[in-house]
C-alpha cells in the first residue's frame, strides 16, 4: 500500500531492507516518534534492485514482514514506494519525490548509527541532507560520542538538520537473524511473534 503524506504535517520514514524486520527497528521508530511529536512513522522497506544478500528475503516477503510487525501501532504505516520503483532506488530519488508532491510537510528520515557514519558515500548527500531532516538514533557497537560528533560534522558541513537520539540499546541486527536460522538457533525474543510465524511458514533464511 501506498501511504499518503498529504494528511500530515509532520512524518518520519524508517528506511531499511528489513530483512527481516526486528525489535531493533521498531525500538528505534517508537522512540523517534515518542520524542520528535510526528504523527506517523513511515516503514518504507528497499525494492530488490537497491537491496540484494544472496541469502535474503524477496521485497515481497520483506513488504509482507514489515507489514505484519507494524499493523498492531497506530503510530506506524509501511509504504510500498521503494519496493514499486524499477531498477536500482536511492533515497535521494525517493525522499525527493516525496517532497515533490508535498512541499510544505515535516519530514525526518531515521538512520541508525552504522547509516550515519557512512551517509557520505550514499548518493548526492549534499542534495539529500537539505531534503529533509534527519534522525539519528543510537545503536550498539557505535559510541553515542562518535554518532554526536558525526551529526555536529555533517550539520556544519551541509547546513542540515540532524537530531540525535537516544534509543534503548538492543543488539540485534537482520544478517544475526538470518545467521541463527540458518543454524537452527532459536530468534525468540528478538522480532515480532508475527513476523517469526510467518519466516517459518515460508521457510525464508534457510
Ligand atoms: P543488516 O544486518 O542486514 O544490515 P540491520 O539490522 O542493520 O540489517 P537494516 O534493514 O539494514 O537492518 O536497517 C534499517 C535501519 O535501522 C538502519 O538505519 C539501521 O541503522 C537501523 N537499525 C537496525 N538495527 C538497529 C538497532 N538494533 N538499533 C538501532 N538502529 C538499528
Ligand atoms: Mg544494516
Amino acid at each position: 500500500m501506498d501511504f499518503d503524506f498529504r494528511p500530515c504535517k509532520k512524518t518520519a520514514i524508517m528506511g531499511g531492507a528489513f530483512d527481516p524486520i526486528h525489535y531493533g527497528h521498531l525500538a528505534a521508530a517508537q522512540t523517534v516518534f515518542d520524542r520528535l511529536d510526528v504523527e506517523k512513522v513511515v516503514f518504507m522497506p528497499l525494492g530488490d534492485a537497491a537491496h540484494k544478500h544472496m541469502e535474503g528475503a524477496s521485497a515481497a516477503d520483506r513488504y509482507e514482514m514489515t507489514r505484519l510487525a507494524v499493523e498492531d501501532n497506530e503510530a506506524f504505516a509501511v509504504s510500498d514506494m521503494e519496493i514499486r520503483r524499477e531498477g536500482k532506488t536511492y533515497t535521494v530519488d525517493t525522499i525527493g519525490e516525496i517532497r515533490k508532491q508535498n512541499p510544505d510537510i515535516k519530514l525526518y528520515f531515521i538512520m541508525g548509527a552504522d547509516e550515519i557514519m557512512s551517509l557520505e558515500s550514499w548518493r548526492q548527500p549534499e542534495v539529500l541532507l537539505k531534503m529533509c531532516s534527519f534522525a539519528a538514533v543510537t545503536r550498539p557497537g557505535y559510541s553515542n560520542e562518535a554518532v554526536k560528533a558525526q551529526a555536529e560534522r555533517l550539520m556544519h558541513k551541509y547546513g542540515c538538520d540532524i537530531r540525535f537520539i537516544e534509543i534503548p540499546s538492543l543488539d540485534i541486527s537482520s544478517s544475526e537473524l538470518r545467521q541463527r536460522i540458518k543454524d537452527g538457533r532459536s530468534i525468540k525474543y528478538l522480532l515480532p511473534k508475527e513476523t517469526e510465524e510467518y519466516i517459518y511458514s515460508h521457510n525464508l533464511y534457510k
